[in-house]
This record gives C-alpha cells, structure tokens and sequence, in this order.
C-alpha cells in the first residue's frame, strides 16, 4: 500500500452537505481527479499543496479534534493511499465519511466507512464515467448524490434511482448547482414526482457565501 497522500488542504469546518449537515466536520481533501466536471468547485484541488504519510494525516484529524472527519477531494479514490487512509481513521475511532465520483471501485473501501456517492449527471460532461457496479456495494448507512443543474439532469436522476431502486438502499440527495437551478425549482420537480430524496442545499455557501477554500 502506497501509504503517502496528495493533500490539497485540511481543516474543520461546518458539514455542509448530506444527512450529516450542520454538524463540525474535520475535512481532509485530498488533491487530483480523475474526471473534470463542468462546474467543479474545487479545481484548486487539482493540485496538491503539500504530500504527508497516511500517519501524519491522521495525527493532523486528532489535533482538530472532532469526531467526525470526511475525506474529500478532488477524487480521494484516485490516490492509492486514499483506502488505506480510511481505514486509519476508522481505526482510529473517527466516525469516518468518504465523498467519492462515483466512477471509481468502491468495494475496497473499508466497511465501516460512510460512502457518500456522487454520481455524475449528463450537465457535468462526467456521466460516462459512471461506474454501476457501485450500486451493489451500497449499504444502509451510505448515501447517494446527485449535483443537478437542469431538467435533463432531473431526469436522468430520477431514472437512475427508479432502475437501482436506490431509494430502497440509501439515503438518496439531490442538490441543485449553484446558480444554475433554484432550490426552489429543484423542490418542486422532487414534490411533483414525489420522489423520496432529500433536497441537498450547500449549508456552507449558506454561511460562508463567496468563500473557495477551507469551509
Ligand atoms: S469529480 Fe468532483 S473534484 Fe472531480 S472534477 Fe468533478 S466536481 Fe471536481
């Protein structure tokens, strides 16, 4: 196992997404991707700022001193130390999140690991790199995310959750893209399809508006 990590940044901040919104969250994004979204908006994270052992990296969670840490990126499965990380954390007692594309092989991500999958839509150019297989290593605890930012991509989320019958396995988000589809209007599509997702907002764009990185 290459046990060294690509680090774009680490540092606490608010959990602005998924069921676990609103609570402190230790972030360890690490930096590289493996696709390139249309309106990705970490592509800072594209480079690394600085490399640490698997170990260093863990210490530096411990020092933030919260319970729950999510790694991020970028694309943490593109790093072959990024399961190895996990799995540290986990072992460390860390009540551990991974946000991952969707395109890359979840199965070797350890089990006690909180799998959130961001699977792409047809507006991110990113949608072929979709990776089913993912689906059949979905449990209870994970959660699945869609970034949607029109009516094409509804669309195809809606029927990407009716063939998976995802909604029978996980929690299911759909979150709009920022400026590009209202809150509002993406409501409105999941009640009249009355769909059982959840609307997805970016609690730290709410709290922390125009700020890129460290939140
Ligand atoms: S997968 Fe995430 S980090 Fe990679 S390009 Fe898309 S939005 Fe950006």
């Amino acid at each position: 196992v290459d046990e060294t990590l690509e680090i774009s940044e680490i540092f606490l901040s608010i959990q602005g997404e998924g069921t676990r919104a609103g609570r402190p969250c230790a972030f360890i994004r690490l930096a590289g991707c493996n696709l390139s979204c249309t309106w990705c908006d970490t592509s800072y994270a594209r480079q690394a700022a600085y490399t640490i052992t698997v170990e260093e990296a863990v210490g530096q969670a411990n020092r933030l001193g919260c319970p729950l840490v999510e790694v991020t990126g970028g694309e943490p499965l593109a790093q072959p130390g990024g399961p190895a990380l996990l799995t540290a954390l986990a072992d460390e007692g860390f009540e551990t999140l991974l946000e991952t594309n969707g395109s890359l092989d979840i199965s070797a991500v350890d089990e006690r690991v909180v799998r959130i999958v961001d699977f792409k839509c047809p507006s991110s150019g990113q949608a072929e790199g979709n990776l089913w297989s993912n689906v059949q290593h979905l449990k209870a605890a994970d959660e699945v995310k869609f970034v949607i930012a029109d009516w094409r991509d509804f669309g195809y989320a809606t029927r990407v959750v009716c063939e998976h019958e995802l909604s029978d396995i996980c929690t299911v988000i759909y979150q709009p893209v920022t400026g590009r589809l209202t809150p509002a209007t993406l409501a409105d599509w999941i009640l009249k399809d009355q769909l059982n997702v959840r609307l997805g907002l970016q609690l730290h764009k709410i709290v922390w508006p125009g700020v890129e990185k460290g939140v």
